[in-house]
């Protein structure tokens, strides 16, 4: 074996596992010892529990020695970004508020990996309540981005994708509000997917905008996000927004749907901003398919230009109303210098809730406010049906659409933290994907001249998932960006 057990894919470890070659307990000690060795470079953990990630991997080789059938999943390490709940574990969203909290029950996907075998050995850091686009925002301290540690992994999921890189888990979980899974996964050259809004459960997922949210796997290889898709996918009814529709068996259909597809290209998402390298990168792709036999068009989504206007308004309400939840009184940190009910409110807020949370704290509570309601937040909703439109008129052309994740490689720490503007503009090729509800992963497409991962965005339609993953696996099968590890 001369890849490292810690970098290989699930697909490749679980035939180890399956053929007795390795244990679930030497590969959990393979990822921990790993874990140890970069932790202290790349901060992508908040906690991390071995004794347990020990004992689940030591269930796991009984079950498989007791002949019980095994998953593709049994026995392998996933981290979990720390807004998605663990029973008896901390979950934090990298805020002081909930520092000391301990989740009292599962998030459903949770249960869904534990279920399938998975090993959930650690909760990994992101941008406080997933506000931010590179980890600086957590009140932990950044993540650091594998390829250069100077640089942000990316946010919110920063963690997720920095732990990933760095060979301290198999795969992991992120949550996608705007970008927050596919951002960080281009940023550190993983594959990382946004399911479409209502095909995972957010039951047990720390909200930030409830109407945007969405849990999505990021992994090394297409084929690995389908087999994590595949595991936490589909209704619950413990989750109202959850839809009821037929789970597919994704890797199968990897090998099924072959296209050629028509592609999109829109406009929109070429013009000024984009890093000339990454724009030469996501070109190169554009004419792989091309010479695929894939028909390419040009397509346009005309109101591209009011999605981030649209964001900042549903989200921070949203937020704001999600939020007022953490109020001292039910849940997290109660400031040791309240007099009254009034001071344990203000004072718990005021020092639990880093700054970006609270900019958008009072942004969300401005535009819910009467007089301002109609103005800004309902006309926003009107802008997000136009932005919808737009990719469904673009889908009577074509399967899926083609553009870059983020408009520029992994950036320096500290380089956009003082300008939150240009901080937001980060997002501006992902956050029409979840205003509109849609699927869209994030792959490897190339490197810079300065050796930083470069990402291709795939945009699918609504439940179509098992297309997208397969259009973006005929472009892996073709290429070996995926083989590259970092050296740390
Ligand atoms: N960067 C975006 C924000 O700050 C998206 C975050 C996310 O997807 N959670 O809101």
């Amino acid at each position: 074996m001369s890849v490292p057990l810690h970098f290989q894919s699930i697909a490749e470890l679980s035939e180890h596992l399956a053929a007795r070659r390795i244990s679930s307990v030497e590969l959990t000690q393979a990822v921990i010892a790993r874990t140890k060795a970069v932790e202290s470079r790349v901060h992508a953990f908040n906690s991390f529990d071995e004794p347990d990630a020990l004992a689940q991997a030591v269930a796991s080789d009984s079950r498989r020695a007791g002949g019980q059938s095994c998953g593709a999943l049994d026995g392998i390490p996933i981290g979990l970004k720390d807004v998605i709940a663990v029973s008896g574990q901390p979950l934090t969203a990298s805020s002081k508020m909930l520092a000391n909290f301990v989740s009292p029950y599962n998030a459903t996907v949770t249960e869904s990996l534990q279920s399938a075998g998975a090993v959930l050995h650690g909760r990994l850091n992101c941008d406080e309540f997933a506000m931010g686009s590179s980890t600086e925002n957590s009140a932990f301290g950044p993540a650091h981005n594998p390829w250069d540690l100077t640089r942000t992994p990316g946010g919110s999921s920063g963690g997720s994708a920095a732990a990933l890189a760095a060979g301290a888990a198999i795969a992991t979980l992120g949550s996608d509000t705007g970008g927050s899974i596919r951002q960080p996964a281009a940023l550190c050259g993983l594959v990382g997917l946004k399911p479409t809004y209502g095909l995972i459960s957010r039951f047990g997922l720390i909200a930030y905008a409830s109407s945007l949210d969405q849990i999505g796997p990021f992994a090394r290889t297409v084929e690995d996000a389908a087999i994590v898709l595949g595991a936490i996918a589909g209704h619950d009814p413990r989750d109202s927004t959850s839809f009821k529709t037929e789970i597919p068996d994704y890797r199968a259909e990897l090998k099924r749907r072959r296209g050629p597809w028509k592609l999109g290209i829109p406009k929109e998402y070429f013009g000024a901003g984009l890093d000339p390298e990454v724009g030469a990168a996501v070109e190169k792709a554009i004419a792989f398919y091309r010479a695929h036999g894939c028909e390419i068009r040009e397509v346009s989504l005309p109101h591209t230009h009011y999605c981030l206007d649209a964001y900042y308004v549903i989200a921070t309400a949203e937020a704001s109303s999600n939020l007022a939840r953490y109020d001292g009184i039910r849940y997290g940190h109660r400031s040791k210098e309240a007099k009254d009910v009034l001071d344990v409110y203000q004072k718990s807020r005021a020092e639990g809730f880093g700054d970006e949370v609270k900019r958008r704290i009072i942004l969300g509570t401005y535009v819910l406010s009467s007089g301002y309601y109609d103005a800004y937040y309902l006309r926003a909703q009107k802008v997000r049906t136009l932005i919808r439109r737009d990719f469904l008129n673009a889908y009577r052309e074509v399967d899926a659409l083609i553009t870059p994740t983020s408009p520029l490689p992994a950036f320096k720490l500290g380089e956009k933290s003082a300008d939150p503007l240009a901080m937001y503009l980060c997002d501006i090729y992902t956050i029409g994907v979840n205003l509109a509800g849609l699927p869209a992963l994030s792959l490897p497409c190339g490197f810079t001249a300065g050796g930083l991962p470069i990402g291709l965005q795939l945009i699918g339609q609504p439940f179509r998932e098992a297309d997208l993953l397969a259009t973006a696996h005929a472009y892996e099968q073709a290429h070996d960006w995926h083989t590259k590890f970092p050296s740390l």
